[in-house]
């Protein structure tokens, strides 16, 4: 499902029978309910054919797939070999996180602080200008907060926007209610920058 060499998920595409997409094209992420542990997250995803589909992803793959914490191969390209890569990521993202650097954050405006975060805490990406509007439910406070961020923020671990948006609202628990209305409105408002520094 998550290709670590070339940072795409897979999901079957009813024209194409297959899309390969980045985190970025997610649009939505909801946890299935009842599907207890692991969590499996229900996903809508900007397919490109031009429309969106849903598909399943498992909370590793969210998470921890990215980090390389999972099992997989690369190719070395100075001995040309196939080799396993869970073991040297796995180490490279331990000794990071261990470091004091964050695979993803976000600013919580509840909390007017940045935070760490995994994704499957975003609900919401959409995109716009350039940019990408994130969705975060609070891992700490619980409480709802929206960032406009680069692509790479989001689908590259470890690459953290030294600035983000911060979309000046307190939102509703159940933001999925008015979701459509919110995603017209976000472009249209201003954001203010808050540093993300950790
Ligand atoms: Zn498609
Ligand atoms: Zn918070």
């Amino acid at each position: 499902m998550y290709d670590v060499l070339t940072s795409r998920y897979t999901f079957s595409c009813p024209r194409h029978g297959q899309s390969r997409v980045s985190l970025s094209a997610f649009r939505t992420l909801e946890p299935l309910a009842g599907t207890g542990h692991p969590v499996v997250y229900r996903v809508r995803f900007a397919c490109g054919c031009g429309d969106e589909h849903d598909g399943l992803v498992s909370h590793d793959e969210l998470d921890w797939a990215p980090l390389g914490l999972e099992g997989g191969v690369f190719l070395n390209l100075m001995t040309s070999r196939v080799e396993p890569i869970a073991t040297e990521l796995a180490d490279l993202a331990a000794s990071r996180i261990g470091a004091g650097e964050w695979p993803w954050s976000f600013f919580c405006y509840p909390e007017e602080r940045p935070r760490p975060v995994f994704p499957s805490s975003f609900f919401l990406l959409t995109p716009g200008d350039g940019a990408l509007g994130l969705g975060v439910h609070c891992p700490v406070c619980r409480r709802t907060s929206v960032n406009v961020v680069s692509h790479e923020h989001v689908d590259v671990p470890f690459h953290n926007d030294r600035e983000v948006g911060v979309v000046e609202q307190v939102f509703p628990d159940d933001l999925s209610a008015t979701l459509e209305e919110f995603r017209a409105e976000l472009w249209s408002g201003s954001f203010d920058a808050r540093r993300l520094s950790l």
